[in-house]
């Protein structure tokens, strides 16, 4: 994330650091307890869970972001009246920072299992609260505080890999390039690592992964934790795009256990959208990112579990107990059980038709552009392939960085796919060039690095020198996952609803009863992040329809 003109942590000081009055204390003592704390304990540590949020009533605590290479001044020292806390702590995640008393301390520790009932019972003061949490975790996200720090050059794969991992997830990281820096190279060398390891990434609890997965680099951090073989969700939800936190939102505000399962990152698609000007009630647009990030903390807040990174690969009806309850088995071999299951597993992008396509994969080519992929565009020429309104809309972002951008479509027009305001848009821009009727014919590099891109247009072949290549040309459904056997699906592989999966089936119930398809994985859905949302509120009270008739009784209370 590059530094914004004025941190958040000047801008908005008074909302990320509200001193709350004695009444508003009183409010909040019937959910914690009082704790004491001598000079010098630790309220928090970074790299481990805290007790739960802090209320300061007597005493000073520094809170500090923890650095192998500085001493750091504190962030803001907290005083009676001050809430110590940050998201981790609403979703029971390890610290991102130090929290040291400063005098002895009286406190009350309001545990995160006890943090929903705040939020639900006390409404003004759970929104004031909350909104300084989100605030404070945007705080540590423009200066990198408290997450891991990697190290390795900033165009290797792998590092753009475990950067847009971490962006995508909302977590704080910082990078340092060994070719730039010597401070990361002299501690490589006390860390006793060969460049040709990089890039490695050292955890906030002191361990060093090297080239890590996502999973391995999320289990580091806290961000994944075991799940519970036992616990038997009333619905577990496969995806984290707009429609699968819908029904988070809806089904954990109305009193459902629910767990929610994604493979790479919150947001889905609508997560890696630069802007969205088409979403009821944001008349500037607003990233996707941002609005993804706020569903993902709504879930939290009222009670959602989330498994992040976590990959579903099958789905089983639990052995001996007829088909009223599912088990998801994941990748590694963990597995959840739940009384229904929300498929909301989305689609993924198209691959192009070029043979060394994969040398320049996650170097060079691209499906998304986000921040990160634009930084590296600057001053560049890039290229792409696609007429979709993802494709115009990645267009008309990437213009705003590149030198030039190529955009390669294969048909007679862009205004067949592509909603005309983004035509507009892109006609206005100088240094965006169309090219009709035009398909990418070869790409040329060497050690993942693109050096130029060709492309055929009424049999002649051009070759320009671009160094990156975007790629939005539709997408699949993620319904690998799924055997035919357990749900039925179309012939593209779209999961089958209502009537057409089978009699008496309602409007989102696949072949399966109680399992159950919204968004774009859902054979013949509107294919916009306002479906998926509304689908996401919809399926609700199907679920709900479908515990009841069961004669399941959600599971409110666990
Ligand atoms: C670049 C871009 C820009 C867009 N812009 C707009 C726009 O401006 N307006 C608009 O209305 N729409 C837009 N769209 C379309 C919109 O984003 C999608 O319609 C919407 O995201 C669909 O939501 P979904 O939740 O159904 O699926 P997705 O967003 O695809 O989310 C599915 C999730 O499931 C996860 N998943 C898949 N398989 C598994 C598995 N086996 N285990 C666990 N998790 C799994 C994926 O990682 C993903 O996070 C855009 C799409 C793109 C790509």
């Amino acid at each position: 994330m590059s530094p914004p003109e004025r941190p958040i942590v000047e801008t908005r000081r008074h909302q990320m650091f509200p001193t709350l009055a004695a009444a508003e204390i009183e409010r909040l003592r019937r959910f914690g307890e009082l704790r004491a704390y001598r000079t010098g304990d630790y309220l928090a540590r970074t790299g481990e869970v805290a007790p739960g949020l802090f209320v300061i009533l007597a005493g000073e605590v520094s809170i500090t972001q923890r650095d192998e290479r500085v001493a750091r001044p504190p962030i803001v020292v907290h005083g009676p009246g001050s809430l110590l806390g940050e998201l981790a702590q609403v979703a029971g995640r390890p610290a991102l920072v130090d929290g040291v008393a400063r005098s002895d301390v009286e406190a009350l520790v309001i545990p995160t299992s006890r943090l929903r009932n705040l939020f639900v019972e006390e409404a003004e003061l759970g929104e004031r609260i909350m909104r300084a949490l989100i605030l404070r975790r945007v705080g540590l996200l423009e200066t990198g505080s408290g997450g891991p720090l990697i190290i390795g050059r900033a165009e290797h794969p792998d590092v753009l890999r475990l950067e847009g991992f971490l962006a995508r997830n909302g977590h704080p990281h910082q990078r340092i390039d060994p070719d730039a820096d010597a401070g990361a190279r002299a501690l490589l060398e006390r860390l006793a690592v060969d460049p040709r390891e990089l890039p490695i990434a050292l955890c906030p609890d002191g361990s060093l992964l090297r080239n890590p997965s996502e999973a391995q680099l999320a289990r580091c951090i806290g961000l994944r934790t075991a799940l519970d073989a036992r616990r038997v969700y009333d619905a577990a939800i496969v995806g984290a795009g707009p429609a699968g936190l819908a029904t988070a939102v809806y089904a954990a505000s109305e009193g459902l256990s629910v767990l929610v399962l994604d493979c790479r990152a919150f947001g889905g698609q609508a997560g890696a959208s630069s802007r969205i000007e088409n979403y009821l009630g944001f008349p500037t647009g607003i990233s996707g990112m941002a609005l993804m990030a706020r569903a993902y903390n709504q879930a939290q807040k009222f009670g959602a579990e989330m498994a992040i990174p976590s990959e579903v690969v099958r789905l089983q009806c639990h052995p001996g107990n007829g088909c009223g309850r599912f088990q998801l088995v994941l990748a590694e071999d963990e597995r959840v059980s739940a009384r229904a299951v929300v498929v909301a597993s989305g689609v993924r992008y198209r691959r192009l038709d070029v043979p060394n396509l994969a040398a320049f994969e996650g170097s060079s080519v691209h499906y998304w552009a986000s921040p990160l992929e634009a930084q590296l565009c600057g001053g560049q020429e890039v290229a792409l392939v696609g007429a979709g309104n993802s494709a115009g809309q990645a267009a008309v972002y990437l213009a705003s960085q590149a030198k030039k951008v190529w955009l390669v479509v294969r048909g007679r027009s862009l205004a067949a796919s592509m909603s005309r305001y983004l035509v507009e848009r892109i006609a206005a821009l100088p240094n965006v060039e169309v090219l009709l009727q035009t398909e990418v014919s070869a790409l040329e590099g060497r050690d993942g690095v693109l050096e130029a891109v060709r492309w055929r247009r009424a049999g002649e072949e051009t070759r320009r020198p671009v160094r990156y290549l975007f790629l939005f040309i539709g997408a699949e459904p993620n319904t690998a996952w799924l055997s035919k056997d357990e749900v039925a699906l179309d012939e593209k592989g779209f999961v089958r609803t209502g009537p057409g999966a089978g009699d008496g089936r309602s409007a989102l119930e696949t072949s399966r009863s109680g399992v159950f398809a919204i968004g774009d994985v859902r054979g013949g859905s509107v294919k916009r992040v306002a479906a998926a949302v509304g689908e996401g509120a919809q399926v609700v009270a199907a679920l709900h329809a479908f515990l009841e008739r069961a004669g399941e009784a959600p599971a409110t209370s666990r």
